[in-house]
């Protein structure tokens, strides 16, 4: 059965989120052979994000310009997908399940009375149905679910589902839609960065995270040369939060960011429950402590027992050797 699928795009600093792409490879998915139709909201010129969307499978995207849009507001951002949703009676509507995916889809759910399957790791279609993956209990468990009333709306966890090649000969329509925003009560005028520039944590896919273990600020130097070596970003346990030692944006957990990158380091963590509710999904969980017992190694692929401080510059002259 073919369904006709929107796809709320994301972008940050004029530059569109992977799960963008994710969610239209699940978008292909669900709607079997139907229309993937993309939205993207924003000031200024959206059209080269809109052919990107195109590039990686989206068969239409509509823009909606305008000033109130600039950046995301709840309500602003569900004026303008509303009236998209109005205007393509789309059968099924997919999003990344990131901050602003998680803000903005249950608002849209309600407005439209229907239900909402939030964070899928996988999709797989049996029959006429959709059948969606999620991770519950922080992740010690997984269920399956289906909808079987109204739109079908869900939202992806990054870095589960690949995107599409990306094939720079696709076509689409990209049309731009002038939409009359009310009043905003919220208004954002200013956007203060704290997070360092580099990789965005939750879409990295090598991650190296630093516990208490680490000691201090200045321990968290060799792991972020470690990240620079391999491209990745760097995490943190809330006890390296709460030591002061880095930011909590920073901070990976039950409390902190859901990531699932194909490679986990672990250093200096001892592996609380609440600390794997974010991590332990990682494609490869590779451990270093010094103590043989601790739980971290329970969820590693990889072990190294030893003292960071020792076993990371070494693991950094080999990588440099490669
Ligand atoms: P520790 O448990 O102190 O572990 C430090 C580890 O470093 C030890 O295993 C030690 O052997 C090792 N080590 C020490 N020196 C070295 C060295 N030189 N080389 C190698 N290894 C070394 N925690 C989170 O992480 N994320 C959350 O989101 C989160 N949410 C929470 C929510 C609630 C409601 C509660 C109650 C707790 C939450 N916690 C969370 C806290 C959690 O319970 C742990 O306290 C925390 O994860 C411990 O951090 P840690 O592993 O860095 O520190």
């Amino acid at each position: 059965m073919s369904r006709k699928v929107l796809v709320i795009g994301e972008a940050r600093d004029g530059v569109l989120r992977n799960v963008t792409f994710e969610a239209i490879a699940a978008a292909k998915q669900v709607g079997s052979g139907g229309e993937v139709v993309a939205v993207i909201c924003g000031e200024g010129d959206l059209n080269s994000l809109a052919e990107e969307m195109i590039f990686y499978g989206a068969d239409k995207v509509k823009v909606v310009q305008h000033s109130k849009l600039k950046t995301y507001t709840s309500e602003g951002y569900s004026q303008a997908v509303t009236e998209i949703i109005e205007q393509e009676s789309p059968e099924a509507i997919i999003m990344g399940h990131t901050a602003i995916g998680k803000d903005l889809t249950p608002k849209l759910a309600g407005r439209m009375e229907s239900g909402l399957i939030s964070d899928a790791t996988n999709i797989e279609i049996s029959g006429e149905n959709v059948v969606f993956t999620r991770p519950i209990y922080s992740g010690k468990a997984f269920e399956k679910k289906i909808v079987t009333d109204g739109v079908l709306f869900a939202t992806i966890r990054p870095n589960n589902i690949p995107p599409l090649e990306k094939d720079s000969s696709r076509t689409g329509e990209i049309s731009t839609v002038d939409i009359e925003i009310d009043d905003l009560r919220t208004v954002i005028t200013d956007v203060i960065k704290k997070a360092a520039d580099g990789v965005d944590l939750s879409e990295a896919k090598v991650i190296i995270a630093g516990g208490r273990g680490v000691k201090s600020k200045e321990g968290f130097e060799p792991l972020e040369e470690l990240a620079e070596v391999l491209g990745g970003a760097v995490g943190a346990s809330r006890g390296a939060c709460d030591a002061d030692y880095c930011d909590y944006s920073l901070q990976i957990g039950q409390t902190g960011k859901v990531v699932t990158p194909d490679l986990y380091i672990a250093c200096g963590i001892s592996g609380a429950i609440q600390h794997l509710a974010g991590m332990s999904n990682s494609k490869v969980i590779v451990a270093i402590n010094k103590d043989p017992e601790a739980n971290i190694f329970n969820v590693a692929d990889y072990g190294i027992v030893g003292d960071l401080f020792e076993v990371i510059p070494q693991l950094i002259e080999e990588i440099k050797q490669l």
